[in-house]
């Protein structure tokens, strides 16, 4: 098997076994998320490093909210039928609901069940994590199907002080500067939106553990969206504001569709310029100002915070009909999606450990047919391979790095590697300091 099959068929696996649990932005369900992907990266010697911060907790203008814990939902008929049970998709129940156990009627019942009626055959994915309520979600059509009659309504359970719990592996480099990694472990039984995010992480833990050596120091970061990165912020934004070069927030990395950054809030960062560079290599790529942003980008690059933080994603969550439904399932994302988002942060780490301004150490092209750096026998056929290198080499004049010179040439920076790799090995080429 090629390595990138065998790479993205274990993130998939890896991507089932997370799927079925209902995960919320507190809970076990998150708990059992990082066993089950420790399980996978201790292969490697690493875990996740996990933090428990207590509800009450103030973070920033906000307060870490109480656990939640879920048993049981469902909704029975008078004949004990089970409409809906939250066993069969733990979507049925509104995330946060609080327990309820009574008899109503059809008329009561749809006043605490949510659809997504212009989706009629999908459950939609309901939260309520700051207003107190119950509630249940299910298909239009399987609401449109239900008679009149008693309904039995019943949730087990509970709100309670608790806490919320992130985790994070940061492997040292030849620096302390620092490269983040980022997504989030808040949504149930969903498989782009998100099994594919801790998934291409934990892939990636694996990878930076497997170089020899790297000058950057990697954060790889989980928690719950929104809340988790404002309470990982109120504790960690003045080491994250001296020391973190870069950032991307991963969103839906698994569908095998496009390749999408979301700028940072003025798209000026060396984070925008290096991962932009790297998806327009890619046949299909889209890029949102941070005007379209949606995810935990919105927490780094708040006013005052101001990190240097983008988002990756495949298809941007709004882009595609399947998003918040039941209908993200694990037929949503495959290895090949998996596998591209993956190959996209690889080459990302790679170009950004490569990245500085080159400059050329002898004056006029240098001949590189004497160095073997050349085909011998000049055809035209032959250009192309070296035109990478004749580019590399004329604007490689100290003022531009790897990304300046892929935006002035259009070759990805990636493709720009080797190159740099055999002029350095030649004395042709070095990096300005
Ligand atoms: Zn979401």
């Amino acid at each position: 098997m090629a390595v990138n099959e065998s790479i993205g068929r274990e993130m998939y696996e890896l991507a089932g076994r997370i799927f079925p649990i209902c995960r919320s932005i507190t809970g076990d369900g998150v708990r059992e998320t990082f066993r089950i992907l420790d399980e996978y990266i201790a292969e490697d010697g690493v875990r996740f490093d996990i933090t428990e911060v207590p509800s009450g907790t103030p973070v920033l203008d906000w307060t870490v909210p109480k656990e939640w814990a879920i048993r049981e939902a469902y909704i029975e008929d008078r004949q004990g039928r089970k409409i809906i049970d939250m066993k069969d998709n733990n979507l049925h129940v509104l995330g946060y609901s609080l327990p309820v156990d009574k008899w109503v009627s059809l008329d009561e019942l749809k006043q605490c069940v949510y659809t997504q009626p212009d989706q009629p055959s999908v459950i939609p994915y309901v939260t309520s994590y700051y207003k107190e309520r119950y509630g249940f979600c299910m298909s239009q059509e399987m609401l449109d199907s239900l008679e009149e009659g008693e309904y039995h309504l019943f949730i087990d359970s509970s709100l309670f002080d608790g806490s919320l719990t992130y985790g994070e592996v940061v492997i040292p480099g030849e620096t302390d500067e620092e490269l983040m990694m980022t997504s989030y472990t808040c949504h149930p039984s969903m498989a782009n939106d998100e099994c594919s995010g801790p998934v291409v992480i934990s892939a990636l833990i694996k990878y930076v553990k497997s170089l020899k050596k790297h000058r950057y120091t990697y954060r790889f970061l989980l928690n719950p969206e929104t809340i988790g990165s404002i309470t990982y912020l109120s504790r960690n934004m003045e080491h994250l504001k001296k020391k973190l070069v870069a950032g991307v927030v991963f969103s839906c990395v698994g569908d095998d569709r496009d390749h999408t950054i979301i700028h940072s809030r003025y798209g000026n960062t060396i984070a925008d310029r290096s991962l932009t560079s790297i998806i327009k290599g890619k046949q299909a790529h889209t890029e949102y100002s941070y005007l379209e942003r949606g995810s935990d980008e919105r927490q780094y690059n708040a006013p005052g915070i101001d990190l240097p933080v983008v988002s990756y994603c495949r298809t941007k969550h709004d882009m595609f009909p399947e998003y918040h439904t039941s209908a993200d399932n694990m037929d949503m994302i495959s290895p090949e999606g998996l596998f591209g988002a993956y190959e996209t942060m690889v080459q990302w780490i790679d170009c950004m450990e490569a990245n500085a301004k080159y400059k050329m150490t002898v004056l006029g092209e240098p001949q590189l047919g004497k160095r073997g750096l050349y085909p011998t026998v000049a055809q035209k056929t032959n250009y192309d391979g070296i035109m990478v290198m004749r580019d590399v080499i004329a604007y490689s004049d100290g003022t531009n790095d790897l990304f300046d010179i892929s935006e002035i040439t259009g070759i990805p920076p990636y493709e720009m590697l080797p190159v740099i790799e055999q002029l350095s090995a030649n004395d042709l080429i070095v990096k300005c300091e």
